[in-house]
């Protein structure tokens, strides 16, 4: 099942084609996500046996933000060793969090206004908390989760390294700083749920033809899913609706003397979920 926000309504989204949850469900369930998600084993159950037949066709770039309003955004820095080599950096032994600002989250195709000279990629994969969750042990860590998606954690990297320590939460939270989607896709939809290949490709003015600049894969994360949400727990409630951004493989713009420039076209995927396309303007 992929639930998504398409003007801002919750549908559920299957062969390209939209299904109203509202219309479809005879309004047992609300046309708001973030309600949903308050009822989500209950939402998932009706869900997996929906009748799509009154599906539409739809505009990508309708899709909004597959949650729009979570009460908690956390991100986690330097969760893969390869982008933790590239920055630099060891190998962290906790997870490193960090939240991106609610209002830097958007839908999954927006264009992107660069505030300096200095904009990064990582795409990231976003978990999706399902259940209240506080001190929860790592081997239940997946019962937690409601699904899972594709984010960018854009970065002005000028402004995170910017004083005496980094402060990654501010220079990661410009307007559409946090596009993410297109949709959040249940569990039972990925067999392969712990090793997902992840990557990104550039295109733009001065780059000949497609980049590849991201391939990595989700197996190669220090901390695991279920190990960050039992982390988190142990100090935070995790509450439903609540997205996590895992972190980046290897192949971050800094690494590679690449910067955002008008013009440019980023396009992120995470193989079994989905793919989004951000467009850069000055
Ligand atoms: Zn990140």
């Amino acid at each position: 099942m992929r639930l998504g926000n398409l003007g801002g309504r919750a549908v559920l989204i299957r062969d390209a084609r939209a299904l109203d949850v509202e219309k479809a469900s005879g309004g047992i369930f609300s046309s708001r996500t973030a309600d949903i998600l308050d009822r989500w084993s209950e939402f998932a159950s009706w869900g997996a046996s929906a009748d799509y037949s009154d599906s539409v066709a739809f505009d990508e770039q309708d899709l909004g933000a597959p949650i729009p309003e979570p009460k908690q955004i956390f991100a986690i820095g330097l969760n893969y060793h390869d982008h933790a080599q590239e920055a630099g950096l060891p190998s962290p032994e906790h997870i490193i969090v960090f939240t991106k600002f609610l209002s830097s989250l958007a839908g999954p195709n927006v264009t992107v206004e660069l505030p300096g000279e200095t904009v990064d990629y990582e795409t990231e994969l976003v978990v999706v908390i399902g259940e209240k969750a506080h001190k929860i042990d790592v081997a239940n860590g997946w019962d937690y989760v409601a699904g899972l998606s594709v984010g960018q954690d854009l970065s002005e990297r000028t402004i995170q390294r910017r004083g005496p320590a980094a402060q990654f939460s501010l220079g990661k939270s410009f307007p559409n700083f946090s596009p993410f989607g297109p949709a959040v896709v249940s569990l039972d939809e990925l067999p392969q749920k712990d090793g997902l290949r992840i990557g990104a490709t550039l295109t733009g003015p001065d780059i000949d033809g497609t980049l590849v600049v991201q391939d990595g894969n989700t197996s190669d994360m220090i901390f695991s899913v279920p190990q960050i949400v039992a982390d988190l727990s142990q100090i935070v409630t995790l509450l439903p609706g609540d997205l996590i951004f895992t972190g980046t493989a290897a192949g971050v713009g800094m690494g590679r003397g690449i910067f955002m420039k008008p013009g440019y076209r980023l396009t992120s995927t995470v193989d079994g979920i989905g793919t989004m396309t951000n467009t850069f303007v000055a």
